[in-house]
This record gives structure tokens, sequence and C-alpha cells, in this order.
């Protein structure tokens, strides 16, 4: 990728086939996509690249077993399309990028054998609906194999667990890679330019779209012969900029989750089955860490996107009953929230009701597309529909996708021993080099290149953390960071591990970023402010007001067994 301010004079007055906006999963792999197949592209990004929903995710690339669930209570063979689609797309998701994403073992936890025997059986048909691109078959663990695997399970009364398998990954930096690869196919790309107004010609259809840049105010536009609306929770809004007064087709739902310390060894996710209010919760490694989420509530944009007191009772309080050692709030580290576009089905009822299909919409007078709904796990599937849309839009033959098996930026030459060989090549303690090598895959070696270049980059950001001040200056040269979110959240993964490290790292990240951006000292001292009030601000209203204060007691050892 280019640094920012190049990309910016590269797109200012130009023009391309195809114009992107939304730089989300949907918006990057439809780039890709149309890039690939031979489209000159463009992808328009308003905050960072994966800065809305594509970085709130549970991280799992699934098929779902509670939509399997559904599709077998509810005879709905929607839910069962969008599991088996789901299933095969999470084979190439894992394929494609092997350093971001990795097979997992998820434990279902029974406390009667009718339990044994209920899931048993509902994921033998996962299994099966999964059939060739399973990753392991799913099975019945005792209840001491399965304590042992996930000492923290509350063990009274405990049957066993079913077993089954399902994908991670780190959506953050999954969508970073997919746009890394669209641009070393040829492709454009800018974030912080958000479209504000679009062209129509005499006939109606859309041909400029006007771009502000959201760090300094500037302007200009772009032409395309077609645009791809993939802004997610946003699309009505670009719908509604197309074609004044067009009726709404999203509902949103929120989504939390919560970081606690994991200290014991584990490389399995336990599945909470049973909810309150009739869903089910993952608690997951993830980086270290254990991922607990997530809610689900219809809200309007207006709902601020944070983690609220009540919803951070209602996670605890649903996983503490699984746990033999209950989690206190006191323990939580870090969180976050986001919000799952959802189209609608037209009827009224509840959002976790609502299948997760995703819909391609083409807008007869101004010919905008629109790819809407969906989940990261069918991102490509999505973006193949959609650049199947703009190529019938285009007069074009459809076909010549090729993004079922094209690998993403840093997967070239990437192989399990990858980190050992950074260990051994550039003398790398082994937490540093799994830590660079799950978020760089092969790229790694150009960051710690820098590092050799300029020692004082080999130094860490925050003491307790593998991540080193080369990734921050790597990310602003090669994948357009410009703020310190993005540095600190997606880019380096900091502010998922810890809000407290976060906000000590916040001055020296700062520092690294006046050097590379060219912020003068007012700025910089404006960034550190705001990105450390932000982070504060979330703290309080989790309720979360001595985050880490526990993890002091019993620092967690970085889960060398998360992959
Ligand atoms: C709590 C939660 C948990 C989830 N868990 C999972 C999971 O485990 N697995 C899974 O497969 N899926 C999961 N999902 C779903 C998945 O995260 C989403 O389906 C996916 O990220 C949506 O991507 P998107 O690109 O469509 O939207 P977004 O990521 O929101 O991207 C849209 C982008 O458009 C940009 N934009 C908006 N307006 C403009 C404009 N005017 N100009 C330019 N750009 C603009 C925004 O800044 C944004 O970055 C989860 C979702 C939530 C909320």
């Amino acid at each position: 990728m280019r640094h920012r301010s190049e990309a910016w004079r590269k797109i200012d007055g130009a023009s391309f086939d195809v114009c992107v906006i939304g730089g989300g999963a949907t918006g990057s792999g439809t780039a890709l996509d149309a890039q690939l197949r031979g489209l000159r592209t463009v992808l328009i990004e308003a905050g960072d690249f994966a800065s809305a929903t594509s970085s709130r995710s549970t991280k799992l690339i699934h098929g779902g077993v509670r939509y399997l669930q559904e599709a077998v209570t509810d005879l709905d063979p929607g839910q069962y399309n969008v599991v088996k689609r789901a299933l095969q797309e999470r084979r190439f998701m894992l394929d494609n990028a092997r350093f971001l994403a990795h097979p997992m073992e998820f434990l279902v936890p029974c406390y009667s054998r009718w339990d044994v025997f209920y899931y048993f059986v509902g994921v033998k048909i996962y299994d099966r609906i999964a059939g060739k691109h399973n990753f392991f078959p799913s099975r019945y663990r005792s209840a001491k194999d399965s304590l042992a695997r996930w000492p923290l399970l509350q063990g009274s009364g405990l049957k066993g667990t079913i077993a089954y398998a399902d994908g991670q990954f780190d959506d953050a930096r999954y969508c970073v890679a997919v746009v890394q690869t669209f641009t070393q196919a040829g492709g454009e790309a800018v974030n912080h330019a958000r479209v504000v107004r679009l062209e129509q010609d005499a006939g109606g259809k859309i041909c400029a779209a006007e771009i502000e840049d959201q760090l300094n105010g500037a302007k200009t536009t772009v032409r395309a012969r077609v645009f791809v609306n993939a802004t997610g929770p946003y699309s009505d809004h670009i719908r509604e900029m197309a074609k004044p007064g067009v009726q709404k087709r999203l509902r949103l739902s929120k989504g939390v989750h919560i970081l606690l310390p994991l200290d014991e060894r584990t490389t399995d996710a336990v599945v909470v089955p049973k909810t309150d209010d009739g869903r089910v919760i993952f608690a997951i490694p993830w980086l270290g860490r254990l991922l607990v989420g997530t809610t689900d509530d219809e809200v309007t944009h207006e709902e601020e996107l944070v983690v609220k007191r009540s919803e951070v009772d209602y996670l605890l309080r649903q996983l503490n009953r699984y746990l033999s050692r209950p989690f206190a709030i006191e323990d939580i580290v870090a969180g976050f929230a986001g919000v799952r576009p959802l189209v609608s089905s037209g009827k009224p009822g509840k959002t976790k009701k609502l299948i997760r299909e995703h819909e391609v919409e083409v807008d007869r007078e101004s010919r905008l597309i629109s790819v809407m709904g969906g989940k990261w796990t069918t991102y490509r599937a999505m973006a193949e529909d959609a650049v199947n849309a703009v190529q019938q839009q285009l007069g074009q033959p459809v076909g010549g996708c090729v993004t079922r098996e094209h690998h993403l930026s840093g997967s070239e030459g990437y192989s399990a021993d990858y980190p050992q060989s950074l260990v051994a090549n550039y003398g790398l303690p082994d937490l540093t080099a799994r830590h660079l090598s799950e978020k760089f895959g092969t790229n790694a070696g150009a960051v710690l290149d820098l590092a050799k270049q300029e020692p004082e980059l080999a130094q860490p950001i925050v003491e307790g953390y593998p991540a080193t001040r080369a990734e921050i200056a790597y990310s602003a040269r090669n994948e357009m960071a410009a703020t310190l979110d993005d540095v600190l959240e997606r880019r380096t993964g900091l502010q998922f591990f810890s809000w407290k490290m976060a906000r000590a790292a916040a001055p020296v990240a700062a520092a690294v970023m006046q050097k590379e951006m060219s912020w003068d000292a007012a700025h910089t001292q404006h960034e550190i402010d705001d990105y450390v009030g932000t982070i504060s601000g979330w703290s309080a209203k989790a309720g979360v007001t001595k985050d880490g204060a526990k993890e002091q007691e019993r620092r967690p050892e970085r889960n060398s067994t998360s992959r």
C-alpha cells in the first residue's frame, strides 16, 4: 500500500472502471475481486480499513452452529443455505491467509445426558454439511478430558463436552491484508476519505463521487463507470444519497465483547449454549486473552457504540454459570462494540432471528450496486456476487473470479515454522516472533529490516506486549495507518489486549507517528489527548474503573499455544 498522502494524490480527480465505497470486509473483498478480474478499481474508506463492523466481530470463521439449530428447529431453508455456503467459504478464508486464520476446537459443556445426545447429533449434522471442507470431525470428550483442556470449566455435574471444529482469525489484520493484496494487484485505495455526494448524469446514472479527506478537509472528485456501495451499517445512507426517499433495507444489531486475562494454557474455545435470551456466547482464547461475546440488541445509528455496564454484567453472568472460578468486572482488560448490518426481512421480530444472508441490489436508475448483510466468513462470496453484478452493468461477460484460491499478502512462503525462522534469523524472543508472524505473515521480515536500519524502532511500544515501534513505522509507510487509533487498535492489536497498556503506549506511538506523518507538536499532543480520553471514556462507560487491576496480581503469561 502507498503512504496515505501519496494514495490521495493518486485518486485526486482520477477515473476508474469501478469505485467501491467502504473499506470493511465486504468492500475490500469486492475491490480485490474486481481488480483481479481486470477492472481498474478504487476503494474509498471513510475511516480506517476495518474500523467499523469488520474489526468488531467474534473473530470466528464459521458456518454458525446457532443458525444450524434455527434451521432445524424452525425448518428454515434460508438459515440452512447460509450455514452451507459459510462452511465452504470457511475453508477458502483459512487457506488464503494461514498466518491470520486457523482451525480451533469449540467445546460445548453438557450437564445432562440429554445435552450430550442433543449437541452430538447437532455437530454431526454440522460436520456433514461441511463435507470435504471440514477441518476435523466433531467428537465427545469426557468430563476429565474436558477439564484438562479447559480447567476453568465448572466440573461439578459435568457430563463431558461436545467438541467441534470452526475457524478463528484476526479480523482487522485480515482486512488490511485484503486491501494490501488489492493494491499489489494494481488497485488504488485511500482511507479516512468519505464519499459525501454522488453525481448523476442526465439519465440519473451515478458517474462521480465527491470525496472529503477526513484528516484535513480537502475535497476531490473520483469518476467511475460503476459504483458499489459496501458501507455495511451505513448502506442505507449511500442508497439515500443515490435516491432520496428510498425505502430502508437494513436493521442494525449491536454486539459487544469483553476481554479477560487468560492464565490457563488452553487452545480451545467454550460455547455457552444457553443464555437468558436464547442465544449462545463464546469464550475464546484470542491473542493471549479470553474473548467473550456477544450480545444482540437492535439499535439505531444514534446509539453510542460503547460497551455498557449492563452489557458487561450480562456477559459475565452468562459465562460465570459455566465456570468454577467466576470472573469479576475488575478482571476486564478491554472491550469493544460493533453493529451488525442485517438485511431486513420486512417483518417485525428480533434481530437475532434475522438470517445472515447477503443481498446484492442494483438500483435501476442510479445503477448503484449495494452489497448488504452477510458475515465476515462470507465476505469473498459477497464480493464475487457484487462483481458479477458489476460486470453485468458494464455489459461484460460475467465470470473470471479467482479469489477462491488467491493467497493474501503475507502468505507467500508462509508455513507453520515461520516464527521459528524469525527466531533463528533475527535472534528474536519466541513471543515477538510469534506476534510478528501472526500479524504480518512473511511481511514480518520487512518490519524487522526497518528495526535493523533504525535501531530505536526495535524497542517495544510498551512493556508487557510484544509489538515494537517498527510495526508502527511500517504500518504508516506500507499500510496507510494515519492515526493513533489505526496503529494501537487495528495494526498492532494492543488496544484489544489492554486498554490500560494502550493508554500508556499513546505518547510513544505518537512520537513514531509524528515522524512518519510529519505532525507538528500541537497535533501530536492533540492525538494523544484525544486517544487517551476516548479509551478512558470507554472503560468508564463499561464500569471498568480499575481495568487491569487484577492483572497486576496475576499477570497472564501470554498464551503460548493460542494457535
Ligand atoms: C458483534 C459482532 C460479532 C460478529 N461476529 C462475527 C463472526 O464471528 N464471524 C463472522 O463471520 N461475522 C461476524 N460478524 C459479522 C461481520 O463482522 C460483518 O458482517 C462484516 O464485518 C461486515 O463488513 P462490511 O464491510 O459489510 O461492513 P463494515 O465493516 O462496517 O464496513 C463498512 C465501511 O464503510 C465505511 N463507510 C461508511 N460510509 C462511508 C462513506 N460515505 N464513504 C466511504 N466509506 C464509508 C465505514 O467507515 C466502514 O468501514 C459480527 C458482527 C458483529 C457486530
